[in-house]
């Protein structure tokens, strides 16, 4: 059985829902079901004689989807190389696709997991693409959820990619972090397939009664969505239909459709990633490079003129009271860690003490 995603990540609503666990897991026994926060462990059942019996399908298994789980590791501020402020001359100012096209024409990676929406029902979708063309097409995240490493596995089996770049929040860029630092054997197809993770900077991702809420809020069809986007700043998601008309929402008011497991995550600015990138109230994107790939990737960029300098460095104090704005919800975890304990201490008395340390240590 997975007891460690099981007792400190799925129970304890910490799950980010990236999909790691799901793509890696040998026996291919993790599964998402709608609207359960979290993947679910299929089981085997059967009976022996009278008795009925539910087989352990982990027993022996080395479990990589524990060990690329974000979630069961602390996490600290990551490396930085450089800041930067670009622009891009792209049609939708998506720096990302910039750094991926750029990326591909170097062939720094020989394809990516990108994220995009399905237009006529403004969903989430994720691609696999190879080539600018398909680059070029993709809307970009829009704030809604998907386990986008759930199609890993078909990025590295059937379409048989070995430099492959990976596009996310923070939370799947420590999952693939996580792949790439571990020396269990069942992920080392991923440590070979993986050559760039792109992160962006994330207050939270929502699901898709975000959409249901614009749709009936404005009166208008998924379809005449064009973009969502957050300004962090005025605290505001701003709606641009088709027509080019733009709304807005306070964010207090969407807050209810944040996913669960963003309640309990601490990295705003992807501090794992090998580049992260993100708008806070500048006018151009800021990129931080923070690997020697992540580096690479940003001169590649400018080299092949899809990114523009804006300012080599920039002023960093609104980045910063995001950060720790974001760091905040580390107090989150701790009532998880005090939830977990009360778990133990129903069947051993030894943790009570445990128990009363952790909640006076919360009263700080
Ligand atoms: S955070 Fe990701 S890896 Fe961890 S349990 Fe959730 S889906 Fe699986
Ligand atoms: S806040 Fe962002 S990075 Fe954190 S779990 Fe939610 S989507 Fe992932």
């Amino acid at each position: 059985m997975v007891e460690k995603l099981k007792k400190y990540v799925w129970f304890v609503d910490r799950c980010s829902e990236c999909g790691a666990c799901v793509s890696t897991c040998a026996k291919n026994i993790l599964k998402f079901t709608n609207g359960s926060g979290h993947p679910i462990q299929e089981t085997i059942e059967k009976n022996i004689g009278l008795t009925h019996i539910i087989a352990d399908t982990c027993f022996f298994c080395e479990k990589p989807c524990e060990d690329s789980c974000p979630r069961l590791k602390d996490w600290d501020l990551g490396p930085t190389i450089q800041k930067t402020l670009v622009t891009t001359e792209l049609p939708d100012g998506n720096v990302v696709n910039a750094l991926i096209v750029s990326s591909l024409r170097r062939k720094l990676i020989d394809g990516a997991i990108l994220w995009d929406i399905d237009s006529d029902s403004f969903r989430p979708v994720p691609r696999i693409v190879v080539d600018e063309e398909y680059v070029l097409k993709s809307r970009g995240y829009q704030h809604l959820w998907y386990p986008i490493l759930a199609v890993l596995n078909d990025a590295i089996y059937k379409e048989r990619l070995k430099k492959i770049a990976v596009v996310g929040p923070p939370c799947v860029v420590q999952a693939v972090r996580s792949i790439l630092t571990s020396t269990n054997s069942k992920l080392k197809m991923y440590r070979d397939s993986i050559r760039l993770i792109i992160g962006f900077f994330c207050d939270g991702a929502y699901t898709q009664q975000l959409v249901d809420e614009i749709v009936d809020r404005f009166d208008v069809k998924p379809y005449e969505i064009n973009t969502i986007s957050v300004d962090l700043r005025n605290k505001l998601m701003r709606i641009v239909l088709q027509n080019v008309l733009v709304k807005g929402i306070k964010m207090s008011e969407v807050r209810k459709y944040m996913k669960k497991g963003c309640a309990h995550c601490t990295d705003f600015a992807a501090e794992w990633a090998d580049i992260s990138t993100g708008k806070i109230d500048f006018e151009g994107t800021l990129v931080i490079t923070r690997t020697p790939v992540g580096q690479k990737c940003l001169e590649y960029a400018l080299m092949e003129k899809m990114l523009r300098v804006l300012q080599v460095t920039v002023g960093m104090d609104e980045l910063q009271k995001l950060i720790l704005d974001k760091e905040r919800r580390k107090r989150v975890q701790e009532i998880d860690t005090i939830l977990s304990s009360i778990l133990n201490s129903l069947a051993a008395r030894e943790y009570n003490e445990e128990i009363v340390k952790m909640l006076k240590s919360l009263r700080r």
